[in-house]
């Protein structure tokens, strides 16, 4: 699965897009500045001319006057800074502000795609807009542990089931802040309605914001995917490729495991991702209603035992919480009057 031209065309026409506005939001801060800060103008032209100067001396080979040019332009620089101070706008006001700094809203690094560009292509070929729409809505800032139990009890834990799920929404950040220098692999398992679907969408959305490349696909559309990269290499048409991405990308979501047809196709595809992503030290996280248990019965016993090895197990605390936002609403409410 690749970019084809129109969709390639519109990645590039967004970033023509950012590059201007982000010309015209720089242009509207010099205005803003300069009213303030006449002075400012005049330095500005000063830099510009003396950028000239640096070039042309450099080319007559005069290093020594490079030099002296160098020590002239940290002069203007530090009287603009305290200039900016004094008008009470940011050091960087004057500076362009960049929607990806790493690429410079140009979409490539060193002739290779930059991040940026490879998370839009992410969500053109997986239809991941959807997802990243819900994201805005679902995140950790408005992951409220108020919708768990104050005093049901989280079976084993001694501990209430509010009071669990703090715990686990504070390894859930962790997890998302150590990502690139730790890794890892969970599941949230537990029945409908718990925020399994809620956490794993936490996590992607603090890993988006940095730009690594993160896939959510249902374990149904999974499937589906290798089904059809399984008959393209049979049929010997060209291949896909796509299949390659989510085995390859910094995290894969795999989102209500258990809930598709299985059988042994499913089983040794399951095994196969969850394989070549492990031994390429790529992360994982499951979704699933089945426990620990049910899923080394339901797939196999080795999915069952590379699971137990590789992954965190959390568990989900019984019950669902829309019903219990519903019932802190009523209380809430109550108390009021
Ligand atoms: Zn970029």
């Amino acid at each position: 699965m690749a970019l084809n031209n129109s969709q390639y065309d519109a990645i590039m026409r967004e970033y023509d897009r950012k590059q201007s506005r982000n010309r015209r939001d720089l242009r509207e801060r010099q205005d803003r500045a300069y009213e303030r800060q006449p002075r400012l103008r005049e330095l500005d032209g000063q830099l510009a001319s003396l950028a000239v100067r640096q070039a042309r001396r450099l080319l007559d080979g005069d290093e020594g006057a490079v030099e002296n040019l160098r020590k002239e332009y940290a002069l203007i620089r530090q009287e603009k800074e305290e200039l900016l101070a004094q008008g009470g706008f940011a050091p960087d006001y004057l500076e362009m502000h960049y929607d990806c700094p790493l690429c410079r809203d140009s979409g490539y690094v060193e002739g290779k795609k930059c991040r940026c560009f490879l998370q839009k292509e992410l969500e053109l070929l997986y239809h991941q807009s959807r997802i990243r729409e819900r994201l805005k809505e679902e995140n950790f800032d408005t992951c409220t542990d108020l919708c768990y139990s104050e005093t049901e009890m989280m079976e084993g834990t001694g501990l209430t089931v509010r009071r669990y799920m703090q715990r686990v929404i504070a390894g859930c950040r962790r997890f998302a802040r150590e990502f690139e220098t730790k890794g890892g692999n969970l599941v949230f398992y537990g029945s409908t309605g718990t925020g399994k679907t809620f956490l794993a969408g936490c996590i992607a959305k603090e890993l988006i914001e940095r730009y690594l490349s993160v896939v959510y696909l249902s374990a149904t559309d999974l499937f589906d995917m290798m089904a059809r990269d399984r008959f393209a290499r049979d049929e010997e048409m060209p291949e896909e490729g796509g299949l390659r991405t989510v085995l390859d990308c910094d995290l894969l979501i795999i989102d209500d495991l258990g809930t598709e047809l299985s059988n042994s196709f499913t089983n040794s595809q399951l095994f196969y991702c969850l394989n070549e992503r492990l031994s390429g030290g790529k992360s994982t996280i499951i979704t699933t209603n089945l426990s620990p248990g049910q899923l080394g019965r339901e797939y196999s016993e080795r999915i069952g035992s590379r699971l137990v090895e590789s992954f965190r197990f959390i568990s989900m605390p019984p019950g669902d919480i829309r019903i219990w936002k519903q019932r802190e609403q009523r209380k809430r409410h109550g108390g009021e009057k």
